[in-house]
């Protein structure tokens, strides 16, 4: 099973460490890639059936059995958004030693001609900073909306080059030149590198954790999400997000693909500003995820 896992480290590119954390770690990086548990176990599941069916050819079903059912184990785990089954994944802020770790407000799928000047006005009356994880076309399509969001004292992370659909059922090869080249578009106009990644629609599979390893990226999801490409109902998406609001949440939100309210408003900007005065009553520090590496 090991030599199985150093092999699989070979073909990325990597070191092979056998202790890994799942949890947050306010660790420096680089860190090297480790299979998950799951991924151990999946690697154990193929050698065993497969070296089983050589040996007895009878036990075929049980071995198409076994792979069918480690299949859907790992699909499940990909389409979980929140899941630490592939690999790390940050679905609430770091502990801070002796201090609070605040809140961080996620923006993604921008930035937005339209909604995301107003997302930075509001921001800035609250004196706050997000993360905006946005895509590598659009930031190529808006380089002054994208600099304006650096200049303002926001972080904008990567949330991959094109937003695809099928991102989740790519392979290794095409995962990398995904985020790769929006790592590229960014840096290009913004003269920064992202350092976290979120997936689209967070869904993924066991190909993408290597990838980010070699790209030294942290993968991002969310401790409450808002649903606000979908649900137009902001009293909805602001009670989902907020209830209750606590030390260390990552909320997300969209200023790109945002659902419009009845007032024909965007659902971000009659939500955001609500959101930033309950953290302000509850004396928590919105943040963004940068500041807690
Ligand atoms: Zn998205």
């Amino acid at each position: 099973m090991v030599h199985l896992g150093s092999a699989v480290g070979e073909f990325f590119g990597l070191t092979l460490r056998m202790n890994r954390q799942g949890a947050p770690a306010r660790s420096s990086l680089p860190r090297r890639w480790s299979p998950s548990p799951l991924l151990y176990g999946s690697a154990a599941v193929h050698v065993t059936a497969t070296a089983a069916t050589l040996a007895l050819p009878r036990v075929l079903p049980w071995a198409l059995g076994a792979f069918v059912a480690n299949h859907v184990a790992l699909a499940a785990a990909g389409l979980w958004p929140r899941s630490q089954l592939l690999g790390p994944n940050w679905i609430r802020l770091p502990a801070q030693t002796g201090g609070a770790s605040g809140v961080a407000i996620t923006i993604d799928d921008g930035p937005d001609p339209d909604v995301t000047p107003q997302v930075l006005s509001q921001l800035a009356a609250h004196h706050a900073h997000a993360t905006f994880f946005c895509v590598g076309v659009r930031v190529e399509r808006y380089p002054d909306l994208a600099r304006e969001i650096v200049s303002r004292g926001h972080d904008i992370e990567n949330h991959s080059q094109r937003h695809r659909h099928n991102f989740s059922l790519l392979g290794p090869g095409g995962m990398s030149a995904e985020i790769s080249r929006a790592q590229d578009s960014i840096l290009r106009v913004t003269g920064g590198s992202p350092r976290f990644f979120r997936a689209p629609a967070g869904l993924r599979n066991p190909f993408l954790d290597p990838v980010l390893t070699r790209l030294q990226l942290r993968l991002a999801s969310w401790t409450r999400r808002g649903l606000d490409t979908v649900n137009a109902n902001a009293d909805a998406v602001y009670r989902r997000l907020a209830n209750p609001l606590q030390d260390g949440d990552i909320l997300l939100l969209h200023d790109g693909n945002a659902a419009c309210s009845r007032a024909g408003k965007p659902v971000i900007l009659e939500v955001l500003p609500r959101l930033l005065d309950a953290l302000a009553s509850k004396q928590l520090r919105p943040v963004t995820l940068r500041s807690a590496l």
